[in-house]
């Protein structure tokens, strides 16, 4: 999409090319005929068809003399000079009959016109550094104050326009004109023409400046409020500081609309004309740096500000009459910047840098109007300003690619924030999802955590207590001085139940009987799997008695239940003992085992509990 936008602005900005080409070199129907010695026939031209005549040929030239219309008509003893219109330092040095090119003198040119009465105009351009113009002895206008030395002249920078109604066919142009100032005595060729056509010329000439004017200074304004806005990019700044002095060159050159009564020395517009251009050219370079990012080296924007500050400053301390030459010592340096320029757009275009080709195309057109606009500066020969144009084509391609770039950037910032909140809330699904994994992982391994605790306390096969948690069970019962029974409870004759009906059976039987024993035992205590197939029972009661009573419970309870599977019931030997303050629990448990032995001895199927030193047999 962008790269089609970016062709039709291409072939937009060709056209544009192409139509201010074809108008600049607008060939003319037909050639007037030139001034000769003074005199220019136009007895035949047609003004309406052929239009304006430009005034360049040979005048009458009157070096150090203010000849007036009266003295010509009275008849003048001095030979003229013909000195060819426009003139130049070079083509007026031919005559020089003056030192150091500072002069003063009367140009004259007589005009025959074609039959009929008519009002005609009359446009003066630069003739530096001040004139007087009469029309037939009549003063028509004055810029700058003519006279014979410095002390007496005044310099200055207009175009004059005058419009007449000849009284004959013949009409008489006297200028009066001095120079004590710029040394470069540029001439240009006065044209004449209808007083439509010129008044039409000069209308046209003032909307081209103030259109470009007011383009140039909002462009100027609008980028140098992009930079305030964000300074870290330096590309509108720079784009604002050479548009907003080139709105001010065009005050200064051109058609000079400004008005008349403001009265700028004529070193002010000199000066600031020539400035535009060093500070400009500079404004221009650290353009390019700044938007083709990475394509110029930092030393091109160095150099090129660095010259710019340097030529201006000095431009500014020296003489006026030498801004000539020090403005072709900066033409130098600055071609050679902008063919180093043009070699690194080209460069990019090759390397497909972004907006190298669009830059390069307003460049390329802007450089093509400033070696006209130096040639124009320094000779001011009659070739017209192709720089309006330039600065249009430039100014407009420009824009376009900082435009380009915000956008481009804009578009970039968008779509990352696009896939910023896509990644955000993959993130979120991601963390919640982690989230809920942990959370069952957390349970699972709470889960693992709870039943190792339950099996490491737990006898896995009967699920009683095993022998740990048994023993923290008394210890807990002794630490909270508790008084108890414990009693060892071993199953009779275990060993041929596995022998004739298996280990299977076996563990069965051994699961049954735990069930059983803890049943037995209700509220009065605990059984543990104290190993094998023997049971520890703890029974939290203080009287002998009903310690026997409930041991022997316990006792039938086994012994009366029958198994069905094997055809017997199975009995179980107990020995008992009491637990006395300050006796270890293996001494506790051995004196079990040993009422448990006795027990076994005497027959089994019994409960024998074992006093502290003497033992009792209890069926
Ligand atoms: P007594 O009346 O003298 O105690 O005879 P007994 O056969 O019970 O004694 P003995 O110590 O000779 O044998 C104990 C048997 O208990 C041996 C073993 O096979 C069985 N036994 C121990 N633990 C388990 C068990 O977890 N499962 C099964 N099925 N049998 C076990
Ligand atoms: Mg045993
Ligand atoms: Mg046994």
């Amino acid at each position: 999409m962008s790269k089609k936008i970016a062709t039709i602005f291409v072939i937009l900005v060709l056209i544009i090319l192409l139509s201010a080409a074809l108008f600049l070199n607008k060939p003319t129907a037909a050639q007037p005929p030139k001034p000769i010695n003074g005199v220019l026939d136009l007895s035949n031209w047609s003004f309406e068809n052929n239009g304006i005549v430009c005034l360049a040929g040979a005048w009458s030239f009157y070096f150090n003399r203010f000849l007036t219309h009266e003295d010509f008509v009275r008849g003048v003893n001095v030979m003229p000079t013909a000195l060819e219109i426009p003139s130049t330092k070079e083509s007026m040095a031919r005559f020089k009959p003056f030192a150091e090119n500072k002069f003063y003198g009367t140009m004259r040119l007589v005009i025959k016109l074609p039959e009929g009465r008519k009002t005609y105009g009359l446009r003066t351009g630069i003739i530096l550094t001040s004139f007087k113009l009469y029309l037939d002895g009549d003063l028509q206008g004055e810029v700058g104050k003519v006279g014979a030395s410095r002390e007496n002249s005044v310099p200055y920078y207009n175009i004059l326009t005058t419009y007449f109604n000849p009284e004959s066919n013949e009409v008489e142009l006297i200028y009066h004109t001095s120079d004590f100032t710029a040394e470069d005595c540029t001439i240009v060729a006065p044209k004449i023409g209808l007083a439509s056509q010129i008044s039409q010329e000069v209308q046209l000439g003032l909307g081209r400046d103030l259109f470009l004017f007011g383009m140039l200074l909002i462009m100027g304004i609008y980028h140098f409020g992009l930079y305030i806005m964000r300074t870290k990019d330096r590309a509108p700044l720079y784009f604002g500081v050479f548009c907003l002095l080139f709105s001010l060159r065009m005050l200064l050159v051109g058609e000079r609309f400004l008005p008349s009564h403001l009265n700028l020395s004529f070193f002010v517009y000199g000066r600031m004309a020539y400035l535009s251009v060093f500070i400009g050219f500079a404004a221009l370079c650290g353009f390019l740096y700044y938007t083709l990012d990475g394509l110029f080296p930092k030393w091109f924007v160095r150099v090129s500000i660095t010259l710019g500050s340097l030529f201006g400053l000095l431009f500014l301390w020296i003489p006026y009459s030498s801004a000539d030459r020090l403005l072709m010592i900066y033409a130098v340096f600055g071609f050679a910047l902008l063919g180093y320029a043009m070699i690194r757009l080209v460069i990019g275009i090759w390397q497909s840098v972004p907006f190298a080709n669009i830059v390069f195309l307003g460049f390329a057109f802007l450089g093509i109007t400033f070696i006209n606009d130096f040639i124009y500066q320094i000779t001011l020969r009659n070739t017209p300003s192709l720089i309006p144009f330039g600065v249009a084509v430039f100014t407009l391609t420009q824009a376009y690619t900082l435009s380009a770039r915000f956008s481009n950037a804009f578009t970039k910032a968008e779509q990352l924030s696009a896939e910023n909140k896509a990644i955000l809330s993959e993130l979120k699904l991601l963390n919640s999802n982690l989230e809920s994994l942990v959370k069952e992982r957390t349970s699972d391994l709470q889960n693992a955590l709870e039943e190792m605790e339950v099996m490491s306390k737990t006898d896995y096969l009967t699920k009683l207590p095993n022998r740990r948690l048994v023993f923290a069970k008394i210890k807990e019962l002794i630490e909270q001085k508790r008084s108890f029974y414990i009693g060892l409870a071993d199953i009779d004759h275990f060993k041929e139940i596995n022998d004739h009906y298996g280990h299977v059976k076996g563990d069965e039987i051994l699961v049954l009987l735990s069930s059983i024993i803890s049943t037995a035992i209700g509220d009065c205590g605990f059984v543990g799997r104290w190993g094998g197939e023997e049971f520890l029972i703890v029974l939290e009661m203080d009287e002998f008695d009903s310690i026997l009573k409930k041991a022997n419970e316990i006792r039938r309870a086994v012994a009366e239940y029958r198994h069905g599977d094997i055809g017997k019931s199975i009995t179980i030997t107990v020995g008992l003992c009491q637990y006395r303050e300050n006796t270890s629990l293996d001494i506790l448990i051995a004196r079990a085992d040993e009422a448990l032995y006795q027990g076994k001895l005497a027959g089994r199927n019994q409960c024998i509990f074992k006093a502290d030193e003497k033992s009792e047999n209890v069926v």
